[in-house]
């Protein structure tokens, strides 16, 4: 973190802006929003600046900048259109340890401005400190749009609450979840709805309802997709915001952690690539243990639950123990592996089937699987894809071509699959083991016509948004 974000309460404090002219007269106006006490140092004023000392909006300190009026002030602002004058005025600030921003030139500041939407009390700040303001802008530009114009209603309606909150819900995590189901319910989409008459209503009804902040635990199986965080569902990022606890895989990507509630609990219970798995058992008593205590837990895992995730076993030790749980898909790794290497599963001319193994059942059918399993695998116009160990890749492939399958059959390695450490290593069945050497875990193999449909596509591999994959194409 190069800078440490905090609102300030500039409410009648001192702050000095150094300049006369259009730069330093947009500073005192958005300085003015503050209700600081504003002092301008400069020996000429533009009419803006002088129609505001003439308000008593400021004050004039007219003369050439005067180190003297640094240390009277929290907050500086070099405002002038002359560089040095700026510099000046920013080292006079640091030797006397005043925050001092300077326009227009990140490195001299001490502070920067963010981008802001101010729905207040509800004010949104952001900042890419100063590597990308334009950027910085879209983001604003996006979470405006989607935050709700009655925002800051909303807040001041709930401000008005609090202390009725607080004298009927004793502890802190129950007025939390209070809070959550309130201001994430039919209250706060009331008063959105600028109803307030309803909302306190609902709010009313729900503060006579003690019990229902009591027994509240629910589990969330959640699909976190193949890798890369922007690929959850919408419904998977709802809850995972939710969650009082989260229970991860391993391989979940960190910054989708980092979109949980700050105080959710974080837990990881997965298994290394290849290492040993967490016991199942554990993780289901761990899951019924939580929800039994009235937590909302999300049990994140990779790609989706349902495949090869065992989360048909979680979801059943929940209904034996007669525990609520919501199921929430998310793409599976065969999926996203595909469409980031530019492989279509299936394709009308080519391949009318998808067939997916474990890693754990090609490791049963390399360790005794009958030739008839194996001819099955190799059946023509089947595309297959392998999640498995790296290890095997090429026992599979050597099996693959002893029941039937052509040495020529394109083959392809996808590892990280839409990570920023995407690797895709493609050739045939003959020939990928010497193509993906240096590679490891996680990976897939795809097998079958289609992969080479992957070259037509010029050696297409998708960049998704936040990666920046390390090799690409399909080499032949
Ligand atoms: N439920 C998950 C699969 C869990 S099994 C899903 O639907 O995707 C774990 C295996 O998935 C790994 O051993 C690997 O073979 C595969 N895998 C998961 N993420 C991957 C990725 N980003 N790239 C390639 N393979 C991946």
């Amino acid at each position: 973190m190069d800078y440490f974000p905090i609102f300030a309460k500039l409410r009648n404090r001192p702050c000095l802006v150094v300049g006369g002219g259009a730069v330093a007269s947009r500073k005192v106006r958005q300085l003015l929003k503050s209700g600081a006490r504003i002092t301008v140092n400069a020996p000429v004023l533009n009419d803006d600046l002088r129609r505001l000392a003439s308000d008593e909006c400021i004050s004039i300190q007219s003369r050439p900048f005067d180190p003297l009026l640094i240390e009277q002030n929290l907050l500086v602002f070099a405002a002038t259109s002359d560089p040095e004058i700026n510099h000046e005025v920013a080292e006079t600030a640091r030797r006397k340890n005043r925050l001092c921003n300077v326009v227009d030139d990140g490195e001299a500041s001490g502070f920067i401005m963010p981008s802001v939407i101010d729905r207040s009390p509800i004010m949104v700040a952001v900042s890419s400190g100063g590597h990308s303001p334009a950027l910085a802008r879209i983001v604003r530009q996006q979470i405006d749009e989607w935050l709700p114009s009655g925002i800051g209603m909303l807040a001041r309606w709930a401000s008005k609450w609090r202390n009725t909150v607080n004298r009927q819900i004793r502890t802190h995590d129950g007025r939390l979840r209070f809070w959550q189901r309130i201001l994430d319910g039919r209250a706060a989409q009331r008063v959105l709805a600028g109803d307030v008459t309803a909302a306190e209503s609902e709010i009313a009804g729900e503060l006579k309802q003690p019990d229902k902040q009591s027994n509240t635990g629910e589990a969330w199986i959640v699909g976190a997709g193949p890798g890369d965080p922007d690929l959850i569902t919408r419904r998977g990022l709802q809850l995972l915001q939710r969650a009082d606890v989260v229970l991860h895989d391993r391989l979940i990507a960190p910054e989708l952690l980092e979109l949980a509630r700050r105080d959710a609990e974080f837990i990881c219970v997965g298994k290394q690539a290849d290492g040993p798995s967490a016991r199942q058992e554990d993780i289901n008593q761990k899951l019924i243990e939580l929800v039994q205590n009235g937590k909302r837990v999300c049990r994140l895992k990779g790609g989706d639950p349902f495949i090869f995730g065992r989360g048909g076993e979680e979801v059943s030790a929940l209904a034996g123990a007669g525990l609520p749980f919501r199921i929430v898909p998310g793409i599976s790794a065969a999926n996203g592996c595909a469409a980031a290497a530019g492989i279509p599963l299936t394709h009308r001319d080519l391949s009318s089937a998808v067939t997916m193994v474990t890693g754990h059942r090609a490791d049963q059918l390399l360790n005794g699987g009958t030739d008839a399993e194996w001819s099955r695998l190799a059946a023509s116009r089947h595309t297959l894809v392998f999640y498995m160990g790296f290890r095997n890749l090429e026992q599979i492939c050597q099996k693959l071509i002893r029941h039937g399958l052509a040495a020529t059959t394109p083959a392809a390695m996808v590892q990280n699959g839409t990570t920023r450490h995407q690797l895709v290593a493609g050739g045939t069945l003959g020939n990928l083991v010497d193509r993906t050497t240096g590679m490891g875990s996680p990976a897939i193999l795809i097998v079958g016509e289609v992969v080479a449909l992957a070259d037509k596509l010029g050696g297409y591999v998708q960049s998704f948004e936040n990666s920046e994959p390390i090799a690409a194409g399909l080499a032949t």
